[in-house]
C-alpha cells in the first residue's frame, strides 16, 4: 500500500478524499465509492499505486485521439477501479471490481519501468486510461512527471469527474485528454453513472483554459441520451466552452455489463447526432465504433479535401503536412508536431 495524496483529516480518525468529486467521507477501516482508497488509521492509502492490470502500446487514434501526434504509438495502461459506477461501461472487468468489493489485482509496476517501457517501444507518448486514472492519481503523475523529463507527452483518458484540486495538480503535466460527456441531463449522471454532470463540465472548461488539447467522446445510447434537443444542447455546450475546434466522437453503444435491454446504436441516430454537431458549428465530428463509416476521416475545414484518411485507428495519408492542409493552406487544430 502507498500513502495517497489529496486528503483531509476529520475528527475520531475519519478523513475525506478530496481526489474526485466524490468527496468521500471514509471512517477508519473504509474505503472510498472506487473501493480503490483506504482509511487506515487516521491515514489515506491507495491500492493502486503500484499495480496495473492493462499495459499495451496502442495507436494514439485508439484513445481516441485523432489531432494530437496521429499516426504515433502511445504506451498505455491503466489500473483496477473507476470513481463511476456507469451501468453501460464497456470495461467493467477493469474498472468495477473494486466498487463491489473484489481485490485490487494486477501486475507489479512502477513510474521509472512504464517510463522506459514507453521509450523502448517507440512510444511519443503514456496514456492513463482503461479504467479512469483519477484513481491512480499518485502512479500517474509521478509517470507523468518523469515522462515529461524524458520528453514524452502524457495523455489521459478520463470522465472527468477529478477534483478542482486534482486538476490543479495534473494542469502542468498532461498534454492531452480524451474527455467522456456521458450525457446532458444532470438526471442522467445521477441515475446511470453514480455521479454528477456540473464538475464535469466545470473541468471541460478548465482543461481548455489551461491548454490541454481536449477532444470528447459520448456513448450514444439508445433511449438514454440520444434525444436530439440533449446532443443539440450538448454541441452547444462544447462550441460554447471548448470552441469549435474541438474534436466530438460519437460512439456507437454496444449492449454491455448491466445494459443489455437495447440494442446497439442505430446508424441513422449516429449520422443524426453528427449532422447536429456539424450545424452547432464544429469543425471536426467523427462517428466510432463503427467500421467504414465515412465520418472517420479529417477533412479539411478549408477546402473539405481529406486531411487525414484513416481506416479503423490507423493513419493512411492525407493532404495534412506540417499541421497544415497541403492543398489550401489551412492550419488544422491539433498538436502536429511537424506531421
Ligand atoms: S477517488 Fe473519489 S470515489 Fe475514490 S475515495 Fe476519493 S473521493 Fe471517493
Amino acid at each position: 500500500m502507498h500513502k495517497a495524496r489529496l486528503w483531509k483529516s476529520l475528527k475520531d480518525g475519519a478523513l475525506q478524499c478530496r481526489l474526485c468529486s466524490h468527496f468521500c467521507m471514509i471512517e477508519p477501516g473504509g474505503r472510498g465509492k472506487c473501493g480503490v482508497r483506504i482509511n487506515r488509521g487516521g491515514e489515506l492509502f491507495t491500492l493502486t499505486y503500484d499495480r496495473a492490470a492493462a499495459i499495451n502500446i496502442d495507436p494514439v487514434e485508439k484513445k481516441p485521439l485523432y489531432h494530437f501526434l496521429p499516426g504515433s504509438r502511445t504506451f498505455s495502461f491503466g489500473t483496477m477501479g473507476c470513481n463511476l459506477g456507469c451501468s453501460f461501461c464497456q470495461n467493467y472487468s477493469l474498472s468495477q471490481p473494486p466498487r463491489e468489493g473484489s481485490p485490487v489485482q494486477g501486475h507489479p509496476v512502477d513510474p521509472e519501468h512504464l517510463v522506459e517501457a514507453a521509450i523502448e517501444g517507440g512510444c511519443r507518448s503514456i496514456s492513463y486510461t482503461y479504467s479512469e486514472p483519477t484513481v491512480f492519481f499518485e502512479l500517474m503523475q509521478d509517470t507523468a512527471r518523469l515522462a515529461k523529463q524524458n520528453g514524452l507527452a502524457n495523455i489521459m483518458v478520463s470522465n472527468g469527474f477529478m477534483s478542482p484540486e486534482c486538476l490543479e495538480e495534473l494542469a502542468p503535466l498532461i498534454d492531452a485528454a480524451n474527455i467522456d460527456l456521458k450525457a446532458f441531463t444532470p438526471e442522467f449522471y445521477e441515475r446511470v453513472c453514480d455521479a454528477r454532470l456540473e464538475p464535469v463540465k466545470k473541468n471541460l472548461a478548465r482543461m481548455r483554459e489551461l491548454g490541454w488539447w481536449i477532444e470528447v467522446t459520448t456513448l450514444v445510447i439508445p433511449g438514454l441520451n440520444d434525444d436530439l434537443e440533449e446532443l443539440e444542447a450538448m454541441a452547444a455546450f462544447i462550441v460554447g466552452e471548448l470552441g469549435p475546434e474541438t474534436p466530438w466522437h460519437l460512439s456507437r453503444f454496444h449492449p454491455d455489463y448491466k445494459l443489455q435491454d437495447r440494442p446497439p446504436t442505430p446508424v441513422a441516430t449516429l449520422e443524426k447526432a453528427w449532422v447536429i454537431g456539424r450545424r452547432a458549428g464544429l469543425q471536426f465530428v467523427y462517428v466510432g465504433n463503427l467500421p467504414g463509416n465515412a465520418h472517420n476521416s479529417t477533412v479539411c475545414p478549408g477546402c473539405g479535401r481529406t486531411a487525414i484518411e484513416r481506416a479503423g485507428f490507423t493513419a493512411l495519408g492525407g493532404t495534412l503536412e506540417d499541421g497544415k492542409c497541403s492543398a489550401c493552406g489551412a492550419e488544422l487544430a491539433g498538436r502536429f508536431d511537424g506531421q
